[in-house]
């Protein structure tokens, strides 16, 4: 491959170029240190610097204050599935779960491994195509939390109104659309993202939440899996994922040098226009697998006239530079993800390739 290709896919996903080139200038020598942040000790002067600064440049994005933390843990989202009800899902309560997609199945069924569950609303009928409208919804008495999936990486839908049930905690899977545009974060108890979609790279999951539900965390679980453990020790308790936090913080750089979550959203409003407005012109030869209302800026799905079609798509795109396109199996059909780092260039290639793909096979 002579030159970098246009990246769509789902994770792990595209990085600023930018930031690319930021780690390349300083892998071996990081900050007159001497030595590579690969090689770096994680009590270092250095190391402790970049962990601080990654959880301030969080907050200041998200407009959060002192009452709330961020920690940087390793596991993936996956591992959060089971941590959310391990320490906040106590005997006698029910956590209420809101179905949207394989994910939310998933964080569904750890929870059920701890205690009480309640599903408040699915939209599994139809294979997800879209988020529940907000009368839908109808928690259990007095639930302990209620989980949401903001942005439903298979199937390509997002809820476009954030829900907020008032007093009872909300906690929110962000993995693939976290800082994708600005949002009342307080009104979250708990957000969490792998970070390989729209963060930085694989191995550093995040955690932001409400500095109450980091102490007093049941003492009956192991050490690592206490929420109180990471927070007490500033994510370092044990040896973190140092260079993904690394690349994580500059990817935070890079956010607020584009103008922050107000750039992000004009640039992803603008990415996801192209394509979703390639498809809603294509008389039927393009065919969105989300409803309109529902349709995710971060993941845009869609299907062809036949399977075979849908594979010489991926397959002549892979041969034009656009790579990463095949849909996942549940959904069929192709997925463009377009992450913040995606390039307004990069979807420009896309809709091109779609307008001429329909022309020579429409
Ligand atoms: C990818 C993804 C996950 C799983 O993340 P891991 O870090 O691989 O465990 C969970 N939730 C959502 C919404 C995702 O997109």
């Amino acid at each position: 491959m002579a030159q970098r290709v246009f990246n769509f896919n789902a994770g792990p996903a595209i990085l600023p170029l930018e930031v690319l080139e930021e780690v390349q200038g300083e892998l071996l020598n990081y900050h007159e240190t001497g030595m590579s942040i690969l090689e770096m000790s994680h009590r270092s002067k250095a190391y402790e610097g970049i962990n601080r600064q990654a959880e301030a440049n969080l907050k200041e994005l998200l407009g959060l204050g002192d009452n709330y933390r961020v920690l940087f843990l390793q596991g993936g989202a996956s591992t959060q599935f089971a941590m959310i009800p391990m320490n906040f899902l106590p005997p006698g309560r029910t956590a209420d779960y809101i179905l949207t997609g394989s994910w939310s199945e998933k964080a569904y069924k750890e929870a059920k491994l701890f205690g009480n569950t309640h599903v408040a609303a699915t939209t599994a009928e139809g294979n997800y195509k879209r988020t529940p409208n907000l009368d839908e919804i109808q928690l259990s008495d007095n639930p302990a939390y209620v989980h949401i999936t903001s942005n439903n990486t298979i199937f390509g839908t997002q809820w476009k109104t954030l829900p907020s049930f008032g007093e009872v905690p909300l906690f929110a899977d962000m993995s693939s659309d976290i800082l994708y545009k600005p949002f009342d974060a307080e009104k979250f108890s708990l957000i969490y993202a792998g970070a390989q979609k729209n963060l930085g790279p694989s191995g550093v999951t995040v955690v932001i939440a409400r500095k109450e539900l980091l102490e007093n965390n049941p003492k009956d679980i192991p050490t690592m899996l206490r929420y109180e453990t990471h927070a007490k020790n500033d994510s370092l308790y044990n040896t973190p994922p140092a260079f993904s936090v690394y690349v994580l913080n500059l990817v935070l750089q890079w956010i607020k040098k584009q103008g922050g979550l107000v750039g992000m959203q004009k640039r992803n409003e603008e990415k996801a226009a192209l394509i979703y407005h390639t498809i809603d012109n294509s008389n039927g030869f393009y065919i969105g697998h989300a409803q309109k209302d529902s349709r995710s800026l971060m993941n845009i799905t869609f299907r062809l006239p036949s399977e075979e079609l849908e594979k010489t798509f991926a397959s002549e795109a892979e041969k034009a530079g656009l790579v990463g396109l095949k849909g996942h199996r549940s959904v069929g059909g192709l997925r463009a993800s377009t992450y913040n780092a995606m390039t307004v260039e990069g979807c420009r290639g896309l809709q091109q390739f779609m307008l001429h793909f329909q022309q020579k096979n429409g």
